[in-house]
C-alpha cells in the first residue's frame, strides 16, 4: 500500500474514439476504476467513446443522474446530495491507493460534470486533468468552415440562458457557439432571429460521431434536438452587413464600459473610422482595421462634417461622445451639418448613452426623483444673460437643476454666480450634489449646502445637482426628492 491514489479528470473528446489524446487513451487503460456519468437509462456518451481503451477487468463507477431535467422542484438541491455521494464513492478508491480516471465528454472544464467532482476532491488528493477535444472544435472541424480569425472573438452561450440575454450576446456579430441546444432549441432559434441571425447558424449533431448530422440550424425539426447538439455561427471576416456609408453618433456613457450599452459597443466593433474629441476617443479601443481621428474639443461642427465626408465615401463612422450624445454633445452638431444638401445622402443614427446627471444622481440617492431641469453653465455657445435667466426661471419653478459644465480652467466664475442667484430662490439649506469623475478612477460624490458650494472645488469634470425645495438628505446622507410635491 503506497499512499493514496491519484484522480484524472480526462477529457475524451466528442465522439469519434480516434479523437481521444494518447494520454487520456494511456490513462483510461492503466486506471484501476473508471468513472462514467450517465441518465438513469444507463447508457454513457462518455464509456462509448473510452470503450476501445479499456481493459476489460477494471472496476467500473457508473454516476446515475438523480433527476434528468431541471423541472425537479429542488432540482439544486438533490444534484448537490447526489454529486457529494459520488464524491465519497471516488474518495474511497483513493483512500485505498486506486488510480480514477473519470471520463468526461469532451473537454472536463468544458461545461462537463466532471467538475463538480473536482471541486470536491481535487484538494484533497492528487489530482489531474486531461483536456480534450471539445464540441466546439469537432463542430467547425464537420461544418467545415473557419470558426475565428484575425480580430474576430468567439462567444460561447449555453442555449439555457434567458432569450434576452441570448440576444444581447448574438449583436456584436462576431462569431458564436451555443451549447445545450436540446430542449433550448426554440429558444435559441428565436434569439438568433431577433438577432437578424438566424441565417448563419448552422446545425451540428453528435459531431464525429457514426450518428453526426449538419444542417441549416433554421432548416431543422426542434422536436428532433438532442441534447448533444450545438449551433454555431463561424466566422465571417469579410462580412459587411452593408456596405453603404453612414455615421453613427455613439454615447460611451460618463465613464468605463460598464456604463457603455451592448448597442453602442457593437456599434463602436463594426465601425470603420472612430471620430471624437481625444479624450473620449482614448475610452475606445480600436481593432488593427479601425482609424482612430481624434480632435481637440474646440470645433465640433467641423468634427462632424470630417465624419460625413468620410460616411459620404463609403466608410462606416462612429463619432463618438460622452455620456449620451444628443446631451450638451455631438449629435446635435452632427445633424445640423447632416442637415446641409451636400450631406443630403449620408444616413445618420443616434445611439444614447447613460448622461451624467443620471450617472451622479445615482450615487447620491435620487434627486431626479421629481421634476427637473438640464442647463449647461458654459458659456462658450450661449451668452451668460441666457443662462442666468433660465438658472432664475428653473430655480422659480422649484426645479431641481441638473447642472453641466459647471467650470472649465478658463471658466470658474460660473459657479459663483450661479450660487449667488440661485439663494435668491433657495434656502441656504439646500443640498448640491457634486459628482466628480463618477465611474472613473477619480470619483467623488459630496454633498454640500447650497451657501457653502465653494466654487474652487468644482471644476469641469463636475456636474451639480441643486435640490428643489423637497430635496431631502437623510441622516445615512442619501439625497432623494420625493415623489409627491405638496399642494
Ligand atoms: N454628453 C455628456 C455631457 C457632455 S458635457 C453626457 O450626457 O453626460 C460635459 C459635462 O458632463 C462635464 O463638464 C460634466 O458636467 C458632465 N460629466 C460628464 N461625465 C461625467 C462624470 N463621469 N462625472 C461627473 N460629471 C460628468
Amino acid at each position: 500500500m503506497t499512499g493514496v491514489g491519484r484522480l484524472y479528470g480526462v477529457g475524451v473528446g466528442p465522439g469519434d474514439p480516434e479523437l481521444v489524446t494518447v494520454k487520456a487513451a494511456r490513462l483510461i487503460g492503466s486506471a484501476d476504476v473508471v468513472v462514467f456519468h450517465s441518465a438513469r437509462h444507463g447508457r454513457s456518451v462518455a464509456r462509448r467513446i473510452a470503450e476501445p481503451y479499456l481493459r476489460g477487468d477494471q472496476v467500473e463507477e457508473q454516476l446515475v443522474y438523480p433527476v434528468t431535467t431541471e423541472d425537479s422542484d429542488d432540482y439544486q438541491g438533490e444534484m448537490d446530495g447526489f454529486y457529494e455521494e459520488c464524491a465519497r464513492r471516488l474518495a474511497a478508491h483513493l483512500d485505498a491507493g486506486r488510480t480514477v480516471v473519470v471520463l468526461a465528454a469532451g473537454d472536463p472544464f468544458f461545461y462537463g460534470s466532471y467538475m463538480h467532482l473536482h471541486k470536491r476532491l481535487a484538494h484533497r488528493y492528487p489530482t489531474e486533468v486531461v483536456p480534450g477535444v471539445t464540441s466546439v472544435s469537432a463542430g467547425a472541424a464537420v461544418v467545415g468552415t473557419p470558426l475565428v480569425e484575425r480580430d474576430e472573438v468567439l462567444t460561447v452561450l449555453p442555449g439555457t440562458l434567458p432569450p434576452d440575454t441570448l440576444v444581447e450576446h448574438l449583436s456584436h456579430g462576431d462569431p458564436v457557439a451555443i451549447m445545450k441546444l436540446g430542449r433550448t432549441v426554440d429558444h435559441v432559434r428565436d434569439a438568433l432571429a431577433r438577432a437578424g441571425r438566424l441565417d448563419e447558424a448552422w446545425y451540428v449533431e453528435r459531431a464525429t460521431t457514426g450518428g453526426q448530422r449538419t444542417a441549416r440550424l433554421s432548416e431543422v425539426d426542434s422536436s428532433s434536438v438532442p441534447y448533444f447538439s450545438l449551433a454555431l455561427l463561424p466566422s465571417r471576416p469579410n462580412h459587411r452587413r452593408d456596405s453603404v456609408g453612414e455615421v453613427v453618433v455613439v454615447g460611451l456613457g460618463p465613464a468605463g464600459p460598464e456604463w457603455l450599452t451592448p448597442q453602442a459597443r457593437r456599434a463602436l466593433a463594426e465601425a470603420d473610422d472612430l471620430v471624437g474629441y481625444v479624450t473620449y476617443l482614448n475610452r475606445v479601443t480600436a481593432n488593427p482595421r479601425q482609424r482612430k481621428h481624434a480632435s481637440d474639443n474646440k470645433v465640433e461642427s467641423e468634427r462632424a462634417a470630417f465624419a460625413l465626408d468620410l460616411a459620404k465615401q463609403g466608410r462606416r463612422v462612429a463619432v463618438v461622445s460622452s455620456g449620451d450624445p444628443g446631451v450638451f454633445a455631438m449629435a446635435g452638431a452632427v445633424l445640423e451639418v447632416a442637415a446641409e444638401a451636400q450631406f443630403a445622402d449620408v444616413p445618420v443614427r443616434v445611439l444614447p448613452g447613460l448622461t451624467a446627471a443620471h450617472a451622479v444622481a445615482s450615487r447620491a440617492g435620487a434627486p431626479l426623483g421629481h421634476d427637473y431641469a438640464v442647463i449647461s453653465l458654459s458659456d462658450r455657445l450661449k451668452p451668460w444673460d441666457v443662462i442666468a435667466s433660465r438658472l432664475d426661471a428653473a430655480a422659480g419653478a422649484d426645479l431641481v437643476l441638473a447642472i453641466y459644465n459647471p467650470a472649465s480652467r478658463s471658466r470658474a466664475w460660473q459657479v459663483e454666480a450661479a450660487r449667488d442667484l440661485l439663494l435668491r430662490h433657495r434656502s441656504a439649506d439646500t443640498p448640491v450634489v457634486i459628482g466628480r469623475d463618477v465611474g472613473g478612477p477619480e470619483e467623488s460624490v459630496r454633498v454640500v449646502r447650497l451657501a457653502d458650494l465653494d466654487p474652487s472645488t468644482v471644476d469641469m469634470r463636475c456636474l451639480l445637482l441643486i435640490g428643489s425645495s423637497q430635496t431631502v438628505v437623510t441622516a445615512k446622507g442619501v439625497v432623494f426628492t420625493p415623489r409627491r410635491y405638496p399642494g
